[in-house]
């Protein structure tokens, strides 16, 4: 049985500790993957000495070289891309079509950083004195904690792991829990691509433990963090208090409006790829379906049809479409919103328990479940669910629709289903979220394309794309007085 291990300093070593949990397939709970060892906070203070230790070597290698190692790991992940999305499947359940889908977006993540590293420029400023000038660097920070969570336990720890090596940071990674396995082989393969030893280190531990330690260390000069708002309004609290630099990402309860000269085909389809893609469990999901009542009936009949017949099943099986939630956890909090669901007087129009029969009783599925009749101040159109439940809100017209899109804490992802201009447009200028799509799905992204919410989604920087390296560097200026004289005069 595998025993995972935490990477400190360059080597492999189980941890010390006596504190242990099952790595376990949530389509099937008798096969288990592996056991995790819980990291003790000395062996997380470890990582970060080490990383602490490999800064003054990493932060003055040129960046182009420091991107050659990122290249290679693209070209790596490449070459053990199905094994990966294989893993993936097992490990955190996705269909395997999602799987080599997550393993693609990293590979691009991997190759645009290693891009970027040639393009580390500042700009030269003109100044207001003759024979001087200005130019600006842009400097790494130090060590980095990349603190990461399960739904995307390949995509996420490389759209971090990347960009702050790159830019010269040497990094702690703390994946979540549940996902170990692919965290280690991310690491196995940075490795292998020739990242120095004490540049990359890896904590397969608590949040509560080991993330806590790392992330308050006082050498820890950076945090980027995705994952649940409960979690990542503490950790900026505590982070941002001592000073240091943090960055996250969390939650969403991303809308879709669907307008009366909506193609209705098109809409449906993306709804239902939206909110039960990766079984509900993105952030950028799509959790209600905002519907003008002129075309409420014709949508949910459709809606309804098309969730009943998804194929549920194993990820591992590519005719499955919809896989199960991660975890027990995970699994009865679903349950239970679906329960609050009917409690506050949504109309349950499919699913709405657990699939089971043909080999589902030992994993964790739930049916797609449609709710309709929602009103904006349930608290299942309010809170993220995180699992493949969808709720219907219907409104009078356009306006309605926009202010209730807005009427959310969160501010990730939308989309509009409409052809016509003026409203779309208008939609775009007013919706609050980070990311909007026109005629497609709210979820997805492409690695040259910055990503992220605003609200109570985001903090900091966006990720990936012309931002990706913001977060992790800072800007120097530079004055450079080339007249040999003292000054003449001041500058305000
Ligand atoms: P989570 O419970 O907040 O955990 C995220 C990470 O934080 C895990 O590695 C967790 O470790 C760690 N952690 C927990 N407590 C900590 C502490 N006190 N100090 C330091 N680290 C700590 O989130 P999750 O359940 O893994 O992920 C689902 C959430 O992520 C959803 O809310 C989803 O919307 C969000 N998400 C957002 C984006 C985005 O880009 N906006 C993308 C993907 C996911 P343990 O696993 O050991 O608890």
């Amino acid at each position: 049985m595998t025993i995972y291990r935490n990477f400190i300093n360059g080597e492999w070593a189980e941890s010390a500790s006596s504190k242990t949990a099952q790595n376990i397939n949530p389509a099937n709970t008798d096969d288990v993957l592996g056991t995790i060892k819980q990291a003790t906070r000395e062996e997380a203070r470890r990582a970060v000495e080490s990383a602490a230790e490999a800064f003054r070597m990493w932060r003055t290698t040129p960046a182009p070289q420091r991107g050659r190692i990122i290249a290679r790991a693209a070209r790596l992940m490449e070459e053990n891309k199905e094994e990966l999305a294989q893993l993936l499947t097992r490990e955190e359940g996705k269909t395997i079509s999602e799987s080599r889908g997550e393993l693609q977006r990293s590979i691009n993540v991997a190759e645009f950083c290693a891009g970027e590293s040639r393009r580390m420029n500042g700009e030269t400023i003109q100044s207001e004195l003759p024979a001087n000038f200005a130019y600006t660097i842009k400097q790494p920070l130090g060590v980095v904690a990349c603190v990461t969570p399960w739904n995307f336990p390949v995509a996420i720890p490389v759209w971090k792991i990347a960009p702050a090596l790159v830019a010269g940071n040497t990094v702690v990674f703390k994946p979540a829990s549940l996902t170990p396995a692919t965290a280690t082989r991310i690491v196995e393969l940075f490795e292998e691509a020739g990242i120095p030893r004490g540049v990359l280190n890896l904590i397969i531990g608590s949040g509560s433990e080991a993330g806590d330690e790392i992330i308050n260390h006082p050498a820890v000069k950076a945090v980027s963090f995705t994952g649940s708002n409960q979690i990542g309004i503490r950790l900026y609290e505590e982070v941002s208090r001592r000073g240091a630099k943090v960055q996250c990402e969390m939650g969403g309860k991303n809308p879709v409006v669907v307008l009366e000269d909506a193609d209705m085909d098109l809409a449906v389809e993306s709804t239902v790829q939206g909110g039960f893609g990766s079984t509900g469990q993105r952030c950028t999901a799509t959790s209600r379906a905002i519907v003008v009542n002129e075309v409420a009936d014709r949508f949910v009949e459709r809606l309804v049809e098309r969730a009943n017949n998804l194929r549920i099943g194993a990820g591992s099986d590519p005719q499955v479409e919809i896989g199960p939630s991660v975890d027990e956890n995970q699994f009865k909090t679903v349950l239970e919103y679906i329960d609050i669901g009917r409690e506050d007087g949504a109309r349950l129009l499919c699913g709405g328990e657990r699939a089971s029969g043909d080999g589902l009783d030992k994993g964790y599925f739930v049916k797609p479940t449609v709710f309709d009749f929602v009103t904006p101040d349930m608290r299942i159109a309010r809170e993220e669910i995180f699992g493949p439940v969808l709720s219907v809100l219907r409104v009078k017209d356009f306006d309605e629709a926009l202010q209730v899109a807005n009427d959310s804490e969160y501010g990730l992802s939308s989309s509009i289903f409409s052809s016509d201009a003026t409203r779309i447009f208008r939609f775009v200028d007013e919706i609050e979220t980070g990311m909007t799509h026109i005629n497609s799905p709210t979820t997805g992204g492409e690695a040259h394309i910055p990503f992220g919410g605003i609200k109570a989604t985001g903090i900091g920087d966006r990720e990936q794309g012309s931002t990706a390296l913001d977060f992790y560097t800072d800007l120097k200026v530079v004055y450079v007085d080339y007249t040999g004289r003292k000054r003449e005069g001041n500058l305000y």
